[in-house]
């Protein structure tokens, strides 16, 4: 396991809000303390969602809507605990609202300060 690590998986959608969960999962790895993680991955590599199962005991998800693309799929391949975080709970408007480094920011900040720091899973 991967000592003080995270796994963070974005849906990466084509939206504007799928845009923000990339974005963020990425600002999030470079900060250094988390790993973004594929999650066209775990779709299709058994051995990849069993290797990042024993790695990592926590991950954050996030998803761009409500369809929670990544969140499913990973249920699907048997991670249930996790944090989920959908864009669209900042103010974000599929399809509308632009993408800017300041709401990025907006979301990085509540996911370290809020989640990372006091991590509380949802039992999915
Ligand atoms: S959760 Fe929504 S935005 Fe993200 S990939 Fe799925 S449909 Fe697209």
């Amino acid at each position: 396991m991967e000592d003080g690590k995270v796994g963070i998986v974005a849906c990466s959608g084509a939206s504007n809000t799928g845009a923000y969960s990339d974005l963020v999962a990425r600002k999030l790895m470079q900060r250094g303390k988390s790993k973004m993680l594929c999650l066209a991955r775990f779709a299709i590599d058994e051995k990849f969602t069993e290797q990042s199962k024993q790695e990592y005991s926590r991950f954050v998800v996030l998803d761009g809507c409500p369809i929670n693309c990544a969140e499913e799929i990973l249920k699907d391949k048997g991670i249930t605990t996790f944090k989920h975080i959908n864009t669209t709970d900042f103010g974000i408007v599929k399809g509308k609202t632009p993408v800017t480094v300041d709401k990025v920011d907006e979301i990085i900040d509540y996911i370290e300060t809020v989640e990372l720091n006091n991590l509380i899973y949802n039992e999915k």
